[in-house]
């Protein structure tokens, strides 16, 4: 069968129904796509197809006041499926509200149309379309479990299609940051050879919600966790930049979205040099590091201050490099005190050499190591 037989096939179902407005463009689509989207696996490209043939309708059941409706961007797409999968999550975990699924109760309960969406006052529309089975005397339960089912495994596939942990092309500027880095450990005596890079993949997973964990009023745009991370037991060692954090961060605090991925990018770099540089002092000639699995562990038991300060230190030094630390400073002012802890090490000792040289010393610590007890011995 041709697409378009399949389109039309999919699409002519659709006449006899309706999908509703609100007040805004995002509510006539959050309804549309909730609507019919599941039809067709949820699939992106099908949905703006969808909207393309609900706009040329002349007749019919179509109303003729019926606004047009504006094809979603694929992150627009992505979010609604996730409204929707919230919306399921939140009434099935509220079994106290059961009864709407027989349709005795008030929908807009479980509808919590997101206000930075804009206002929506009905909570009604876009009704989920399963819940027409009720009335068959399907069990609502069940039917609400496999809409969310769907609705996952829409989410996953849809963010796959847009790149969801591929690789992503580094920038030029993103290169000569990486080289220079690589430089402030390859100058210093001890640091002999560097090693390969852990893959860089971009993520579509939504970490922006942490960024208001710590308090609702401030957000605090840390990195780990929010903006990237270094995973260091995945394969050979991953980096994952969050896409949709970082354009977040970049537009709330007004900063190049370029940047933000950069300094990201940067200090996650900077984490895994630090845990895997090899040093003349701890790897020995043959390239073999006896006491590798203690530092290994160490790293990781090491207090925060520790592996943030040196992750931001790092950073802070890459980017004067290049002239570029407004935007590392504007990011620092928003970010919790282990991210600028780092300051401390730069006020203590302003040589460079000896501060690459206290890494090694530490490596080679018979006790667990700290930021304390890195500041201790500069
Ligand atoms: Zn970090």
């Amino acid at each position: 069968m041709m697409r378009d037989e399949i389109f039309d096939m999919v699409s002519g179902r659709a006449d006899h129904e309706m999908y509703w407005h609100g007040k805004n463009d995002k509510f006539s689509l959050f309804s549309a796509i909730t609507m019919y989207s599941y039809k067709y696996c949820h699939n992106y490209e099908y949905f703006v197809r969808f909207c393309n043939w609900m706009n040329n309708q002349q007749s019919g059941y179509v109303e003729e006041d019926r606004k047009k409706l504006t094809a979603p961007t694929k992150l627009e797409f992505l979010e609604i499926l996730e409204h929707e999968e919230y919306i399921l999550q939140n009434l099935l975990n509220r079994k106290d509200h059961i009864k709407v699924f027989d349709g005795s109760s008030d929908f807009d309960k479980f509808y919590l149309w997101p206000k930075k969406w804009g206002e929506e006052t009905w909570g009604g529309g876009g009704l989920l379309p399963g819940f027409e089975d009720c009335k068959n005397g399907e069990n609502g339960y069940k039917i609400a479990e496999r809409m969310l089912k769907n609705v996952q495994d829409a989410i996953a596939t849809h963010k796959i299609l847009m790149g969801h942990h591929s690789s992503i092309e580094l920038s030029w500027l993103e290169q000569i940051c990486i080289s220079f880095l690589q430089n402030i450990f390859l100058t210093h005596k001890d640091f002999y050879c560097t090693i390969a890079l852990p893959s860089i993949v971009v993520s579509y997973d939504n970490t922006i919600k942490s960024a208001y964990l710590v308090n609702e009023e401030k957000t605090y745009w840390d990195i780990d966790n929010i903006l990237g991370i270094c995973d260091y037991n995945k394969n050979e060692g991953e980096i994952r930049l969050y896409s949709r954090a970082i354009s977040k961060c970049a537009k709330d605090l007004e900063i190049s979205e370029s940047y933000v991925r950069l300094i990201t990018l940067i200090h996650e770099l900077a984490h895994w040099f630090v845990y895997k540089m090899p040093d003349n002092n701890n790897y020995g000639n043959t390239g073999q590091r006896s006491d590798y699995a203690k530092w290994v562990n160490d790293y990781h038991e090491s207090d925060k201050a520790f592996k943030e300060g040196w992750a931001q230190l790092l950073t802070y030094w890459t980017l004067q490099q290049i002239d570029s630390l407004k935007t590392f400073n504007t990011l620092n002012e928003h970010q919790s005190k282990e991210y600028q802890i780092y300051k401390e090490i730069l006020n203590k000792c302003d040589d460079k050499n000896a501060i690459i040289s206290s890494l090694i010393e530490l490596r080679s610590h018979k006790q667990n190591i700290s930021f304390d007890s890195w500041k201790k011995i500069l």
